[in-house]
């Protein structure tokens, strides 16, 4: 079964980085059909916590 996805792309109010080549970014889904996209610079702590809370800490 396809199941349509929505994104969201969200502005992280530490960083407030954007969609750029160089940055960042987690992805997370909420079960609901939901994705939001989150872009950081790499430095971001929060993106370090995303990451860590992902377990993608490789
Ligand atoms: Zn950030």
């Amino acid at each position: 079964m396809m199941v349509e996805l929505k994104f969201e792309t969200v502005v992280c109010p530490h960083c407030a980085a954007g969609p750029a080549p160089r940055q960042a970014r987690t992805v997370a889904a909420d079960g609901q059909r939901r994705v939001t996209v989150t872009w950081h610079v790499a430095s971001c702590p929060h993106y370090v916590a995303d990451r860590l809370l992902a377990g993608q800490d490789d």
